[in-house]
């Protein structure tokens, strides 16, 4: 019987305070949400700027369903490519200055569909040890050698790119802003040693699109480094408040991915309605007056709540965007102040190994532009009252 041996890692898993559970959001997901069917501040989504339940989003998506249907019936390469897609990666190399964009239905599949595509078993990839799992699955599937460089470590990263070596390509990819820690990586010193050591560099903006630089082009937009960046990746399921992943660069690109990255032939399109709603969701963002605004507020409610938690002596480590977490270590620890806010009526998830390293349990704070003054001190108050 399987269930036996699962049921025996499971108990496992429950010893040792790893143990994880869906819980039921019966809302959209908003400032406020309702979780197991109760009712509490959410301190724990990545829509960040409150597009997720947008009225213009939702409109744009339920006019595209009465025009197009709702399944795309094919994948892309063979009948499912539509208006809406082509549009959508048209307003997206838009935003991001970049003469190409392709879709694929989500972040995951995109780093799944893009390593793979173009790196092999004669080549090398170096990545921070803290990139997200569809980095490191999409370099497992590649067969190149996989090199993890300790977190944003530049030299570490320079000793490995030194080494000879018979390879025939070599990559660096890092994510913009870490997905955990809330960090942002030095893309400035990657961009200086890629160039020193003839390496491409990819990034993962899946926390800095929408949210970073003048028009949400990201870090990579903060630090104007576009022409130096080959492969810019991102996800429209967070501050887009959609779903699906996009990759921007040279237009030579774009045809590779087209003709090579199986996550992108062997599946279905997106559906054109979903496709219109993150076209929506991306003249958004652009917008300055509109976008603009959200990321002033966002940046001011982020560093409220930073500032606020540092003084209460609470270690945020090194966040310096509107992802906080906050130290706690014991995951059995972080998991019982998780539900003692939700008693409080403040939802924060626990996030433990395997998801950060062993030992870095911690309680991880996103925050919202759509959150007021007066949330963003109950979420403070509560947190004063645990320590
Ligand atoms: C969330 C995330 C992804 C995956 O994106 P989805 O669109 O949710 O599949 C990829 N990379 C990073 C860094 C992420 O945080």
């Amino acid at each position: 019987m399987i269930t036996q041996w699962m049921m025996a890692d499971i108990e496992q898993l429950r010893d040792q305070g790893l143990y994880r559970r869906l819980r039921v959001m019966s809302s959209p997901q908003g400032r406020e949400v309702i979780v197991d069917g109760k009712r509490a501040l959410n301190f724990c989504s990545n829509n960040y700027l409150g597009l997720a339940d947008d009225p213009h989003i939702v409109d744009a998506a339920a006019g595209a369903m009465r025009e197009y249907g709702f399944g795309a019936g094919a994948s892309r390469l063979v009948s499912g490519h539509m208006p809406p897609h082509q549009e959508l990666e048209a307003d997206i190399a838009k935003l991001k200055s970049a003469s190409s964009c392709l879709v694929f239905n989500s972040g995951y599949a995109a780093n799944c569909g893009i390593i793979p595509a173009l790196y092999g078993r004669r080549d090398i990839i170096f990545s921070d040890k803290l990139n997200h799992a569809s980095i490191v699955d999409g370099a497992m599937l590649s067969r190149a050698e996989f090199k993890r460089y300790p977190h944003a470590d530049m030299q570490a990263l320079e000793e490995g790119l030194k080494k000879e070596g018979p390879y025939r390509r070599r990559l660096i990819v890092t994510d913009s802003v870490f997905s955990m820690d809330g960090d942002r990586a030095p893309l400035g010193e990657i961009v200086a040693l890629a160039r020193r050591y003839d390496a491409a560099v990819m990034v993962d903006e899946a926390h800095g699109f929408g949210v970073l630089g003048p028009h949400g082009g990201g870090l990579i937009e903060e630090l104007d480094l576009g022409k130096h960046i080959d492969i810019q990746m991102g996800t429209l399921s967070k501050a887009a408040g959609c779903a699906g992943g996009y990759v921007c660069g040279a237009e030579a690109l774009k045809m590779s991915l087209v003709n090579y990255a199986r996550s992108f032939i062997y599946t279905t399109a997106m559906p054109p309605a979903l496709a219109v709603a993150a076209r929506c969701a991306v003249r958004m963002i652009h917008d300055a007056h509109y976008g603009g605004q959200r990321r002033r507020t966002l940046k001011e409610n982020a560093d409220y709540v930073r500032q606020g938690l540092k003084a209460m002596g609470w270690d945020t480590m090194h966040s310096s965007t509107c992802i906080i977490p906050i130290l706690i270590k014991d995951p059995g620890a972080a998991m019982a102040m998780s539900d003692q806010l939700l008693e409080k009526g403040i939802f924060i998830q626990a996030i433990r190994p395997p998801t950060v390293p062993k030992d870095s349990a911690r309680l991880r704070i996103t925050v919202m532009a759509t959150h007021t003054r007066s949330e963003l001190d109950h979420l403070l108050s509560s947190m004063k009252s645990l320590g």
